[in-house]
């Protein structure tokens, strides 16, 4: 099958690897119809993490299952599936409590926790990238998708990590309706969890971004848009809050947060959530 493998800092190829298949009797085949190329590609990519060559990247997954191991169950052969992330067995203690990225059984290595699809540090797993992705515990990775699928193929496929990244944000800010909510970063994570803010009733949701592009979607769905090249962020949010501060923050810039020089420093977005967002 052909495949995009990682071949060092800044080069990716195009080439033919050993077909996908069928490995453990758990496993399931899925011949990928979309797939995202995501901010952490890029870290890899870059050659930021310690992603060995030969890996096949690609983390955000749609497609239809096209074989299934003797052990499955639930999926059949020409369901429309999406595959989260993050891969878990379903059955260690982490995965029963709903921490699947913290799965303690998947990945090889018994010290580690966690493993994902095509993703430095997380397993020999190869990414969807591909024509094809062997899916380890389909019954329970693989989120079946309703009939509209087809049609809705490019919203899908954002249920593989953008979205339910963007909401877990908002979980881990304990954001309850009413709340006033400020995301820093609009790229697709923050767009995200602002709208999944607007989802769970905020009175009021702000976005921090310099890119007119990206404000201009926030503010298609209802978010305010706060251009921090026009002026302090932190100024805008309290003008907007009458001085008080929002009551819930989500950082989603990430670990390249830079100034506007181009500086980076990972914490500068959390060591100034403090000045605009209720101290709790
Ligand atoms: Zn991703
Ligand atoms: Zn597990």
């Amino acid at each position: 099958m052909k495949a995009l493998v990682y071949d060092g800092p800044r080069e990716v190829v195009v080439k033919d690897v050993p077909d996908a298949r069928i490995e453990q009797p758990t496993d399931v085949l899925v011949k990928i119809t979309s797939t995202n190329i995501c901010g952490s590609d890029l870290h890899m990519y870059e050659g930021r993490t310690d992603l060995e060559t030969g890996m096949v990247l690609g983390h955000e997954n749609m497609g239809i299952v096209a074989e299934v191991g003797d052990a499955v169950v639930k999926v059949s052969p020409g369901d429309r599936v999406c595959l989260p992330f993050n891969i878990g067995c379903g059955f260690c203690r982490n995965c029963e409590e709903g921490l699947t990225a913290f799965c303690q059984t998947v990945h090889p290595d018994p010290k580690m926790a966690g493993a994902a699809y095509g993703f430095a540090g997380m397993g020999p797993f190869w990414g969807g990238q591909a024509e094809y992705l062997r899916v380890p515990f389909g019954d329970f990775n693989c989120l079946r998708l309703p009939e509209d699928a087809q049609d809705k193929e490019l919203d899908y496929v954002m249920l593989s990590d953008i979205f339910p990244t963007g909401w877990h944000c908002t979980r881990l800010a304990d954001m309850q309706p009413g709340d006033s909510m400020v995301v820093y970063g609009a790229g697709p994570v923050g767009l995200m969890a602002a709208y999944s803010a607007m989802l769970q009733g905020a009175s009021k949701v702000m976005i921090v971004d310099r890119h007119p592009d990206r404000l201009k979607l926030a503010e298609e769905i209802g978010v305010i848009p706060i251009d921090d090249s026009k002026g302090d962020p932190i100024e805008q949010v309290l003008e907007q809050t009458r001085g008080q501060g929002a009551d819930k923050g989500c950082e989603c810039v990430g670990y390249q947060a830079h100034d506007p020089q181009g500086h980076e420093d990972s914490a500068m977005t959390m060591n100034e959530a403090d000045q605009h967002i209720t101290l709790t």
